[in-house]
């Protein structure tokens, strides 16, 4: 299969900016890609890459777009380097797609209860959740290792004592702990675990530790009940086959925006069975679209996927007409 090939920048600017442990995130900067096939079908794809998160930059992906020429093959897109991880899952999905029109008509989001929502860090996180909670969500997730462990411990313990019951938290600490502070997060969930009077169920900690410290996240999660999920270390395809390699059997969170052929995502899930919770790259509904078709196909145990982020952004309708009306 031939396509002809157009692809456009993009820059859209976060309603509030993002805090991580990597810092803040104010504008998300990604490419749409359009093929079209032989007999003009149009499809859409996306690269939408974190350069800080494991992927390549968006220089790195515009560079590869540039040098393509005006049509493409199926060859090509099924040999770019696994070094252009996001590279790979825009132009294999976009080949796949079947948007024939303007892809957010024919992308209904599914009910908030399947998703987790984005909790924002500190105590802003203790006015949040009702708005979000009355949008549906059940399962929030809440940055940790941003501010002195000592205050975030407290307002750990209030907002743990003031969710509904049945809520379900995630906490992510984006690499951000050291080992002493991790035992001592995940000794307090477990304490908070044994109470059976607890009614909000602690589900995992998200990536306590920096990628090099592989070895004590492993020896952590066979040390508390507390779940412990994988993140920036399986960032790619190529990171996630490893941490299972070396023994890996606790969560992986997948982001598919950045984690490189769709395909063999697919058949490595399916092979191996792994316990995978799906999340967003702050993709547009092009992207997203693809991403939670993937996570429908291979979510396990009825894990909320973490795409709770239709709070974040503008309109997303007359923003991508805006970014394509001179096609
Ligand atoms: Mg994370």
């Amino acid at each position: 299969m031939t396509y002809g090939f157009q692809f456009r920048p993009y820059r859209r600017r976060f309603l509030r900016s993002l805090t991580t442990n990597h810092g803040k995130w104010d504008i998300r900067e990604g490419i749409i890609l359009c093929l079209t096939d032989e007999s003009g079908k149009v499809s859409w794809g996306e690269i939408a890459p974190i350069s800080w998160f494991g992927s390549e930059t968006l220089e790195q992906a515009l560079d590869f777009c540039r040098q393509l020429p005006e049509k493409i093959t199926n060859e090509i897109i099924f040999s770019i380097p696994d070094e252009l991880p996001a590279c790979q899952f825009g132009f294999e999905s976009a080949c796949g797609s079947e948007f024939f029109s303007m892809p957010y008509a024919l992308c209904p989001m599914p009910h908030a209860q399947s998703f987790s929502a984005l909790l924002p860090a500190g105590e802003a996180a203790l006015n949040q959740w009702e708005t979000l909670w009355k949008q549906g969500y059940r399962t929030f997730k809440w940055k940790i290792g941003v501010d002195a462990i000592a205050d975030e411990l407290e307002i750990f313990e209030l907002l743990i004592h003031t969710l509904p019951a049945s809520t379900k938290l995630r906490l992510d600490a984006n690499g951000g702990l050291s080992y002493e502070e991790a035992n001592l997060w995940l000794w307090t969930c477990d304490n908070l675990k044994a109470n059976p009077e607890l009614a909000v169920e602690i589900e995992f900690i998200e990536q306590p530790l920096p990628v090099e410290q592989f070895q004590q996240m492993l020896e952590l999660s066979k040390s508390y009940e507390t779940a412990i999920a994988l993140d920036e270390s399986v960032a790619t395809l190529g990171q996630l086959a490893a941490c299972y390699q070396q023994g890996w059997r606790g969560i992986f969170v997948i982001k598919p925006g950045i984690a490189g052929s769709p395909s063999r995502l697919r058949k490595f899930c399916q092979q191996h069975q792994i316990d995978t919770v799906f999340s967003s790259v702050f993709e547009t509904a092009i992207a997203r679209q693809a991403a939670l078709q993937l996570a429908a196909e291979l979510s396990r145990n009825n894990r909320a996927i973490g795409f709770g982020i239709d709070h974040f952004f503008e309109q997303e309708e007359t923003w991508f007409q805006s970014l394509w009306n001179d096609l």
